[in-house]
Protein backbone atom coordinates (compact mmCIF):
# COMPACT_ATOMS: atom_id res chain seq x y z
CA UNK A 1 0.00 0.00 0.00
CA UNK A 2 1.17 3.40 -0.93
CA UNK A 3 1.72 5.65 2.58
CA UNK A 4 2.78 8.99 3.54
CA UNK A 5 6.06 10.32 4.76
CA UNK A 6 6.75 9.26 8.31
CA UNK A 7 6.71 12.75 9.39
CA UNK A 8 3.03 13.03 8.61
CA UNK A 9 2.53 10.22 11.50
CA UNK A 10 3.63 13.59 13.87
CA UNK A 11 1.15 15.80 11.87
CA UNK A 12 -2.07 17.00 13.49
CA UNK A 13 -4.78 19.57 12.63
CA UNK A 14 -5.17 22.29 14.88
CA UNK A 15 -7.12 21.76 18.10
CA UNK A 16 -8.08 25.26 18.11
CA UNK A 17 -9.62 25.11 14.75
CA UNK A 18 -11.45 22.04 15.04
CA UNK A 19 -13.18 23.37 18.35
CA UNK A 20 -14.14 26.00 16.34
CA UNK A 21 -15.52 24.49 13.41
CA UNK A 22 -17.79 21.93 15.99
CA UNK A 23 -19.18 25.31 17.39
CA UNK A 24 -20.13 26.23 14.00
CA UNK A 25 -21.37 22.93 13.31
CA UNK A 26 -24.39 23.21 16.28
CA UNK A 27 -24.89 26.19 15.28
CA UNK A 28 -25.77 25.35 11.99
CA UNK A 29 -27.78 22.49 13.49
CA UNK A 30 -30.14 25.10 15.07
CA UNK A 31 -28.15 25.24 18.45
CA UNK A 32 -28.29 28.47 20.45
CA UNK A 33 -24.43 28.82 20.45
CA UNK A 34 -21.96 31.47 21.57
CA UNK A 35 -18.35 31.03 20.33
CA UNK A 36 -15.16 32.28 22.36
CA UNK A 37 -12.99 29.57 20.96
CA UNK A 38 -11.17 31.33 17.90
CA UNK A 39 -8.89 34.16 18.08
CA UNK A 40 -10.08 36.02 15.62
CA UNK A 41 -10.07 39.99 15.80
CA UNK A 42 -13.63 40.10 14.44
CA UNK A 43 -13.36 43.52 13.00
CA UNK A 44 -12.69 44.96 9.60
CA UNK A 45 -10.28 47.27 8.45
CA UNK A 46 -10.81 50.66 7.68
CA UNK A 47 -11.89 51.84 4.04
CA UNK A 48 -8.70 52.85 2.77
CA UNK A 49 -7.31 49.48 2.98
CA UNK A 50 -10.54 48.55 0.69
CA UNK A 51 -9.60 51.54 -1.44
CA UNK A 52 -6.15 50.26 -1.91
CA UNK A 53 -7.14 47.01 -2.85
CA UNK A 54 -9.68 48.21 -5.46
CA UNK A 55 -6.83 50.90 -6.87
CA UNK A 56 -4.47 47.65 -7.32
CA UNK A 57 -6.82 45.60 -9.18
CA UNK A 58 -7.52 48.70 -11.63
CA UNK A 59 -3.84 48.41 -12.30
CA UNK A 60 -3.20 44.27 -11.70
CA UNK A 61 -0.24 43.18 -13.64
CA UNK A 62 -1.17 39.71 -13.45
CA UNK A 63 2.54 38.40 -13.28
CA UNK A 64 4.70 37.25 -10.92
CA UNK A 65 6.29 39.09 -8.09
CA UNK A 66 8.89 39.44 -5.79
CA UNK A 67 9.75 36.33 -3.26
CA UNK A 68 10.92 38.52 -0.17
CA UNK A 69 7.57 40.79 -1.06
CA UNK A 70 7.29 44.34 -2.66
CA UNK A 71 9.22 47.37 -1.52
CA UNK A 72 6.48 49.55 -0.84
CA UNK A 73 5.03 46.57 1.65
CA UNK A 74 8.67 45.84 3.09
CA UNK A 75 8.53 49.98 3.37
CA UNK A 76 5.49 49.84 5.50
CA UNK A 77 6.12 47.44 8.01
CA UNK A 78 9.68 48.90 8.88
CA UNK A 79 7.37 51.75 9.44
CA UNK A 80 5.35 50.32 11.33
CA UNK A 81 7.60 48.36 13.24
CA UNK A 82 10.01 52.28 13.88
CA UNK A 83 6.69 53.63 15.22
CA UNK A 84 6.47 51.00 17.95
CA UNK A 85 10.18 51.95 18.89
CA UNK A 86 12.42 48.70 16.93
CA UNK A 87 14.59 50.28 14.50
CA UNK A 88 17.71 49.21 12.63
CA UNK A 89 16.22 46.95 10.17
CA UNK A 90 16.51 47.50 6.23
CA UNK A 91 14.44 45.82 3.54
CA UNK A 92 17.35 42.82 3.15
CA UNK A 93 16.46 42.05 7.02
CA UNK A 94 12.83 41.37 6.43
CA UNK A 95 10.49 38.97 4.50
CA UNK A 96 6.97 38.51 4.04
CA UNK A 97 4.70 35.29 3.92
CA UNK A 98 1.39 33.96 3.89
CA UNK A 99 0.42 34.90 7.53
CA UNK A 100 2.47 34.56 10.60
CA UNK A 101 2.28 31.29 10.26
CA UNK A 102 3.72 30.56 7.05
CA UNK A 103 6.74 32.71 8.25
CA UNK A 104 7.12 31.02 11.08
CA UNK A 105 7.29 27.60 9.83
CA UNK A 106 9.35 29.36 7.30
CA UNK A 107 11.74 29.95 10.05
CA UNK A 108 11.48 27.13 12.01
CA UNK A 109 12.08 24.80 8.56
CA UNK A 110 14.94 27.08 8.35
CA UNK A 111 16.94 26.46 11.96
CA UNK A 112 15.51 22.90 13.01
CA UNK A 113 17.08 19.57 12.26
CA UNK A 114 15.28 16.89 13.51
CA UNK A 115 16.36 16.36 17.63
CA UNK A 116 17.14 20.08 17.94
CA UNK A 117 16.07 21.40 21.48
CA UNK A 118 13.53 24.04 21.48
CA UNK A 119 12.47 26.14 24.55
CA UNK A 120 8.53 26.67 25.04
CA UNK A 121 7.11 28.28 27.85
CA UNK A 122 3.71 27.24 29.02
CA UNK A 123 0.71 27.67 28.14
CA UNK A 124 1.73 28.49 24.56
CA UNK A 125 0.27 29.09 20.58
CA UNK A 126 -1.00 25.59 19.97
CA UNK A 127 0.80 25.57 16.09
CA UNK A 128 3.93 26.45 17.25
CA UNK A 129 4.04 22.56 18.77
CA UNK A 130 2.46 21.67 15.61
CA UNK A 131 5.10 22.46 13.48
CA UNK A 132 7.90 21.96 16.01
CA UNK A 133 6.23 18.53 15.86
CA UNK A 134 6.25 18.21 12.11
CA UNK A 135 10.24 19.27 11.71
CA UNK A 136 11.17 16.52 14.87
CA UNK A 137 12.25 19.12 17.14
CA UNK A 138 12.81 17.84 20.70
CA UNK A 139 10.09 20.40 22.63
CA UNK A 140 11.47 21.37 26.14
CA UNK A 141 8.26 22.87 28.26
CA UNK A 142 8.86 25.32 30.75
CA UNK A 143 5.64 25.57 32.82
CA UNK A 144 4.67 29.29 33.66
CA UNK A 145 1.98 28.50 36.31
CA UNK A 146 -1.01 31.60 37.08
CA UNK A 147 0.92 31.99 40.62
CA UNK A 148 3.28 33.90 38.46
CA UNK A 149 0.72 35.05 35.97
CA UNK A 150 1.96 32.46 33.14
CA UNK A 151 5.14 34.52 32.48
CA UNK A 152 8.68 32.67 31.95
CA UNK A 153 11.09 33.93 34.82
CA UNK A 154 15.13 34.22 34.14
CA UNK A 155 15.63 31.72 36.10
CA UNK A 156 13.76 28.90 34.82
CA UNK A 157 15.65 29.73 31.11
CA UNK A 158 18.57 30.34 32.99
CA UNK A 159 17.96 26.47 34.37
CA UNK A 160 16.23 24.84 30.94
CA UNK A 161 19.40 26.24 28.42
CA UNK A 162 21.47 23.01 27.50
CA UNK A 163 24.13 23.02 24.81
CA UNK A 164 21.77 21.64 22.97
CA UNK A 165 19.21 23.94 22.36
CA UNK A 166 18.72 25.79 19.63
CA UNK A 167 15.76 27.70 19.58
CA UNK A 168 13.81 29.99 22.60
CA UNK A 169 9.98 30.77 21.23
CA UNK A 170 8.76 34.19 22.98
CA UNK A 171 5.15 35.16 22.62
CA UNK A 172 4.49 38.65 23.98
CA UNK A 173 1.41 39.66 24.31
CA UNK A 174 0.63 35.85 24.86
CA UNK A 175 -2.02 33.79 23.00
CA UNK A 176 -3.36 32.10 24.96
CA UNK A 177 -3.11 34.14 28.36
CA UNK A 178 -3.18 37.88 27.17
CA UNK A 179 -0.30 38.18 29.19
CA UNK A 180 2.06 41.50 28.84
CA UNK A 181 5.82 41.71 30.04
CA UNK A 182 6.33 44.80 31.40
CA UNK A 183 9.72 46.81 30.55
CA UNK A 184 11.68 45.47 33.59
CA UNK A 185 10.85 41.87 32.65
CA UNK A 186 11.59 41.78 28.84
CA UNK A 187 14.81 43.32 30.59
CA UNK A 188 15.36 40.80 33.01
CA UNK A 189 14.87 38.43 30.58
CA UNK A 190 17.48 40.35 27.87
CA UNK A 191 20.12 40.21 30.44
CA UNK A 192 19.97 35.74 30.88
CA UNK A 193 19.58 35.58 26.76
CA UNK A 194 22.30 37.30 26.17
CA UNK A 195 24.53 35.24 27.88
CA UNK A 196 23.66 32.08 25.42
CA UNK A 197 24.33 31.71 21.60
CA UNK A 198 20.83 30.77 20.55
CA UNK A 199 18.12 31.75 18.07
CA UNK A 200 15.16 34.01 20.16
CA UNK A 201 11.98 33.95 17.82
CA UNK A 202 9.62 36.78 18.98
CA UNK A 203 6.47 36.40 18.03
CA UNK A 204 4.87 40.12 18.54
CA UNK A 205 1.44 39.80 16.20
CA UNK A 206 -0.62 41.43 19.26
CA UNK A 207 1.82 43.80 19.37
CA UNK A 208 -0.70 46.81 18.86
CA UNK A 209 -3.11 45.55 21.28
CA UNK A 210 -2.03 45.87 24.47
CA UNK A 211 -4.13 47.75 27.70
CA UNK A 212 -3.22 49.06 30.76
CA UNK A 213 -0.75 51.93 29.40
CA UNK A 214 1.98 49.11 29.70
CA UNK A 215 3.66 49.59 26.27
CA UNK A 216 4.96 47.34 24.40
CA UNK A 217 8.74 46.15 25.27
CA UNK A 218 10.81 43.97 22.83
CA UNK A 219 14.18 42.29 24.03
CA UNK A 220 16.17 44.33 21.08
CA UNK A 221 15.52 47.49 22.76
CA UNK A 222 16.84 45.87 26.04
CA UNK A 223 19.83 44.53 25.04
CA UNK A 224 20.79 45.25 21.35
CA UNK A 225 23.48 42.33 21.57
CA UNK A 226 20.57 40.31 20.58
CA UNK A 227 19.90 41.81 17.41
CA UNK A 228 22.19 38.58 15.64
CA UNK A 229 19.93 35.92 17.39
CA UNK A 230 16.41 37.37 17.60
CA UNK A 231 13.79 36.61 14.75
CA UNK A 232 10.80 38.99 14.86
CA UNK A 233 7.58 37.53 13.61
CA UNK A 234 4.48 39.51 13.00
CA UNK A 235 1.25 40.11 11.33
CA UNK A 236 -1.59 42.32 10.00
CA UNK A 237 -4.12 39.56 11.21
CA UNK A 238 -5.23 40.64 14.50
CA UNK A 239 -4.12 44.58 13.95
CA UNK A 240 -5.79 45.42 11.39
CA UNK A 241 -8.97 43.04 11.48
CA UNK A 242 -7.89 40.94 8.07
CA UNK A 243 -7.03 37.29 9.38
CA UNK A 244 -8.31 35.95 6.35
CA UNK A 245 -5.67 38.64 3.87
CA UNK A 246 -2.74 36.26 4.92
CA UNK A 247 0.18 38.41 5.35
CA UNK A 248 2.76 38.25 7.69
CA UNK A 249 5.88 39.33 8.06
CA UNK A 250 9.85 38.40 9.81
CA UNK A 251 12.66 40.24 10.39
CA UNK A 252 15.96 39.86 11.91
CA UNK A 253 19.78 38.62 10.96
CA UNK A 254 19.92 38.80 7.02
CA UNK A 255 20.52 34.69 6.85
CA UNK A 256 17.08 34.21 8.16
CA UNK A 257 15.45 36.84 6.00
CA UNK A 258 17.12 35.02 3.01
CA UNK A 259 16.28 31.96 4.17
CA UNK A 260 12.91 32.90 4.08
CA UNK A 261 12.52 34.22 0.59
CA UNK A 262 14.23 30.99 -0.62
CA UNK A 263 11.68 28.88 0.80
CA UNK A 264 9.46 31.53 -0.60
CA UNK A 265 10.78 31.23 -4.08
CA UNK A 266 10.33 26.96 -3.49
CA UNK A 267 7.13 27.09 -2.10
CA UNK A 268 4.53 30.02 -2.68
CA UNK A 269 6.84 32.53 -5.06
CA UNK A 270 4.92 35.62 -3.91
CA UNK A 271 1.76 37.25 -2.25
CA UNK A 272 -0.92 38.57 -4.78
CA UNK A 273 -0.42 41.83 -5.72
CA UNK A 274 -3.90 43.00 -4.46
CA UNK A 275 -3.12 41.62 -0.96
CA UNK A 276 0.05 43.40 -0.78
CA UNK A 277 -1.81 46.90 -1.61
CA UNK A 278 -4.07 46.51 1.06
CA UNK A 279 -1.25 45.00 3.71
CA UNK A 280 0.71 48.20 3.09
CA UNK A 281 -2.37 50.91 3.09
CA UNK A 282 -2.79 49.06 6.64
CA UNK A 283 0.43 49.70 7.91
CA UNK A 284 0.82 53.08 6.65
CA UNK A 285 -2.75 54.59 6.79
CA UNK A 286 -4.88 55.60 9.54
CA UNK A 287 -4.16 53.28 12.54
CA UNK A 288 -7.74 54.62 14.02
CA UNK A 289 -9.62 51.58 13.59
CA UNK A 290 -7.03 49.47 15.03
CA UNK A 291 -6.89 51.97 18.14
CA UNK A 292 -10.64 52.02 18.66
CA UNK A 293 -10.77 48.65 18.99
CA UNK A 294 -7.74 48.38 21.27
CA UNK A 295 -10.01 50.59 23.59
CA UNK A 296 -12.88 48.30 23.07
CA UNK A 297 -10.98 44.87 23.87
CA UNK A 298 -9.87 46.52 27.24
CA UNK A 299 -13.09 46.88 28.67
CA UNK A 300 -14.25 43.74 27.74
CA UNK A 301 -11.49 42.23 29.21
CA UNK A 302 -12.71 44.74 32.36
CA UNK A 303 -16.38 42.59 32.06
CA UNK A 304 -14.76 38.75 31.50
CA UNK A 305 -12.97 39.68 34.86
CA UNK A 306 -15.72 41.03 36.85
CA UNK A 307 -18.25 37.58 35.70
CA UNK A 308 -14.96 35.72 36.43
CA UNK A 309 -14.46 37.24 39.88
CA UNK A 310 -18.07 36.04 41.03
CA UNK A 311 -17.16 32.44 40.28
CA UNK A 312 -16.37 30.85 43.28
CA UNK A 313 -13.04 28.91 42.96
CA UNK A 314 -11.85 30.54 39.92
CA UNK A 315 -8.67 32.70 39.61
CA UNK A 316 -7.78 34.34 36.59
CA UNK A 317 -4.19 36.35 36.37
CA UNK A 318 -5.30 40.08 34.76
CA UNK A 319 -4.32 40.13 31.13
CA UNK A 320 -3.01 42.93 29.62
CA UNK A 321 -3.35 42.65 25.91
CA UNK A 322 -4.55 40.54 22.92
CA UNK A 323 -8.01 39.63 23.57
CA UNK A 324 -7.96 36.43 25.22
CA UNK A 325 -8.32 35.30 28.82
CA UNK A 326 -6.88 32.06 30.65
CA UNK A 327 -8.19 31.16 33.86
CA UNK A 328 -7.79 28.36 36.09
CA UNK A 329 -10.49 25.49 36.20
CA UNK A 330 -8.85 23.09 38.13
CA UNK A 331 -11.33 23.73 41.01
CA UNK A 332 -14.27 22.07 38.90
CA UNK A 333 -12.26 18.79 38.34
CA UNK A 334 -13.64 16.13 40.07
CA UNK A 335 -16.73 17.90 40.43
CA UNK A 336 -20.26 16.89 38.50
CA UNK A 337 -22.20 18.87 36.42
CA UNK A 338 -25.37 17.77 35.72
CA UNK A 339 -24.85 14.27 36.88
CA UNK A 340 -21.97 14.47 34.44
CA UNK A 341 -18.26 14.30 36.52
CA UNK A 342 -16.09 16.31 34.95
CA UNK A 343 -12.61 15.08 35.16
CA UNK A 344 -10.41 17.94 33.17
CA UNK A 345 -10.20 21.20 31.33
CA UNK A 346 -11.22 18.86 28.02
CA UNK A 347 -14.82 17.33 30.03
CA UNK A 348 -15.52 20.59 31.15
CA UNK A 349 -15.32 22.73 27.98
CA UNK A 350 -17.27 19.71 26.87
CA UNK A 351 -19.87 19.44 29.41
CA UNK A 352 -19.92 23.89 28.98
CA UNK A 353 -20.98 23.42 24.99
CA UNK A 354 -23.59 20.93 25.57
CA UNK A 355 -25.24 21.91 28.64
CA UNK A 356 -25.20 26.10 28.17
CA UNK A 357 -23.56 26.57 24.82
CA UNK A 358 -20.88 28.11 25.36
CA UNK A 359 -17.49 27.09 23.36
CA UNK A 360 -13.93 27.74 24.42
CA UNK A 361 -10.22 25.93 24.20
CA UNK A 362 -9.51 23.34 26.98
CA UNK A 363 -5.90 24.54 28.37
CA UNK A 364 -4.73 21.61 27.14
CA UNK A 365 -4.49 22.49 23.48
CA UNK A 366 -2.34 25.02 24.81
CA UNK A 367 0.29 22.55 27.15
CA UNK A 368 -1.80 23.71 30.63
CA UNK A 369 -4.10 21.75 31.05
CA UNK A 370 -5.30 23.42 34.58
CA UNK A 371 -6.58 26.02 32.04
CA UNK A 372 -9.09 27.33 29.55
CA UNK A 373 -9.07 30.05 26.82
CA UNK A 374 -11.42 32.54 26.24
CA UNK A 375 -11.55 34.75 23.34
CA UNK A 376 -13.83 37.83 23.57
CA UNK A 377 -14.13 39.29 19.97
CA UNK A 378 -17.48 38.09 19.71
CA UNK A 379 -20.28 39.97 18.91
CA UNK A 380 -21.36 42.42 21.18
CA UNK A 381 -24.78 41.63 22.40
CA UNK A 382 -22.92 37.69 22.70
CA UNK A 383 -20.53 38.95 25.33
CA UNK A 384 -22.32 39.16 28.79
CA UNK A 385 -24.97 36.52 27.38
CA UNK A 386 -22.35 34.14 26.94
CA UNK A 387 -20.27 35.18 30.34
CA UNK A 388 -23.65 34.65 31.83
CA UNK A 389 -23.70 31.46 31.01
CA UNK A 390 -20.42 30.52 31.94
CA UNK A 391 -21.30 31.73 35.50
CA UNK A 392 -24.52 29.49 35.44
CA UNK A 393 -22.24 26.43 34.24
CA UNK A 394 -19.81 26.96 37.20
CA UNK A 395 -22.94 27.69 39.64
CA UNK A 396 -24.05 24.47 38.79
CA UNK A 397 -21.37 22.26 39.94
CA UNK A 398 -22.41 19.61 42.13
N1 LIG B 1 1.17 33.72 16.36
C1 LIG B 1 0.23 33.73 17.30
C2 LIG B 1 0.64 33.87 18.73
C3 LIG B 1 -1.13 33.62 16.96
O1 LIG B 1 -2.06 33.66 17.91
C4 LIG B 1 -1.49 33.48 15.60
C5 LIG B 1 -2.89 33.31 15.19
O2 LIG B 1 -3.77 33.04 15.95
C6 LIG B 1 -0.46 33.47 14.65
C7 LIG B 1 0.85 33.58 15.06
C8 LIG B 1 -0.77 33.33 13.18
O3 LIG B 1 -1.18 34.53 12.63
P1 LIG B 1 -1.49 34.67 11.07
O4 LIG B 1 -2.97 34.84 10.95
O5 LIG B 1 -0.75 35.89 10.62
O6 LIG B 1 -1.01 33.45 10.39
Amino acid sequence: MLTLAPRMSRAQPSAIMEIALNAKRLAAQGRDIISFSIGVPNFLPGDHVYQAARDALEHDSGQYGSNRGPEALLDAWLGSLERAGVSGYGRENVATGVGAKHVLFNVLYALIEEGDEVLIPTPYWTSYVDMLDVLGAKNVFLPCSAEQSYKLRPEQLAAAITPKTRVFMFNNPSNPTGMVYTKEEIAALAAELVKHDIWILSDDIYREMIYDGIGWHHLVQAEPKLRDRVIIIDSISKTYGMPGWRVGFVAGPEIIAKACVTLNSTAITNLPEVVNAAAAAALSGPQDVTRGKCEEFSARRDKVLESFSRIDGMTCPRPHGAFYAFPNISFAFGRKHRGVVLTDDVAVCKAMLDSVGVACVPGSAFGDPEGMRISYTCKEHELPDGLARIERFFGELD
